[in-house]
């Protein structure tokens, strides 16, 4: 990329995440302005703030790059500002889970920040929608709708991983596995109790391999759907996804599409992204190659360890 061509968008949100990554961002600036590019920097003020400023840098003829320094949620804004544009995208990864930057194997770095910049290796990307609300990752039904809803009425501020563990444990003591009812591209694939995961990326928090054969950028939607009616069938399904055998039980329904339906009678909770999600029913669809992002060269998604370690570093 050359300096003189045009100039680079920074979408910072100051509120990401709960680690030191933030100095990731300061650090990039200033080797890009070392490097003399002409840098547009703005910090998110409020909510769908970085998708107004994506959305007007998208339209802007001299604007080479969208850098975006955020969580899965500041990253899912500023993808959605940028849908359908050819604006590039780079991500410098400050949240707590980073699902996506993950997803695309980006360590959170200054070196790894730098390999990406200058290797300037594009892949389309996926936009995910679940009635009204873009997602870029994955989303969820049941169990870990209801998990989300409790960090979330707690949140104060930053989170950390073990924001998580109370409320993981509340909502596997009290999951009453409702049944609920799936249609991928119009056919009905499920009828019982469960919990269902769908998106586009293979990997879930602290790296679970749920949608163990999701790509990205096929403009495809996976779906994984869990029967099971207590909590030791909830167990053994998390066990087996740990050591990625869940696809081979015949309680484990697997698919790839590009539409979904979920119905329930009774009220479930949602999440897309690790946010608190939109109510049933929900509609998901997918956007193939909504934008370009910037991936690592050799890019493949970080594993389980290497993400549970990370929560203790
Ligand atoms: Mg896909």
């Amino acid at each position: 990329m050359n300096p003189d061509t045009g100039y680079i968008t920074l979408i910072i949100n100051p509120r990401a995440g709960a680690r030191c990554e933030k100095q990731l961002a300061c650090r990039f600036i200033e080797y890009l302005e070392k490097k003399n590019f002409n840098l547009q920097i703005h910090y998110t003020q409020h909510q769908n703030h970085a998708k107004e400023i994506a959305a007007d840098a998208a339209v802007k003829y001299d604007c080479q790059l969208v850098v975006v320094a955020g969580g899965d949620g500041t990253i899912r804004e500023t993808v959605s500002g940028l849908e359908g544009s050819d604006k590039p995208l780079m991500l410098l990864p400050c949240g707590t889970e980073n699902l996506l930057a993950n997803e695309l194997g980006y360590k959170f770095n200054f070196k790894t920040a730098v390999k990406v910049f200058e290797a300037w290796i594009l892949h389309p990307l996926d936009l995910c929608k679940a009635n009204d609300r873009f997602f870029t990752s994955v989303g969820g039904i049941g169990f870990d709708g209801d998990v989300v809803k409790l960090v979330d009425a707690r949140r104060k501020g930053n989170i950390t991983h073990l924001h998580y563990f109370m409320p993981i444990f509340q909502s596997f003591m009290k999951y009453d596995f409702p049944k609920f009812t799936v249609e991928a591209d119009d056919e009905v694939i499920f009828d019982d109790r469960g919990l269902a995961i769908f998106g586009s990326i293979s990997r879930y928090a602290v790296g679970l391999p749920i949608l163990q054969k999701a790509d990205y950028g096929d403009g495809l939607l996976d779906i994984c759907i869990y029967k099971c009616h207590n909590r030791p069938a909830l167990l053994y399904h998390s066990l087996m996804t740990v050591f990625k055998r869940h696809r081979k039980s015949k309680n484990v329904i697997y698919r790839q599409c590009k539409k979904i339906k979920i119905y329930s009678d009774v009220k479930m909770e949602t999440e897309l992204d690790g946010d608190p999600g939109p109510a049933m029913p929900l509609e998901i669809s997918i956007m193939p190659q909504a934008v370009k992002v910037l991936i690592p060269p050799g890019s493949k998604p970080i594993g389980m360890k290497r993400r549970i370690f990370r929560i203790f570093e």
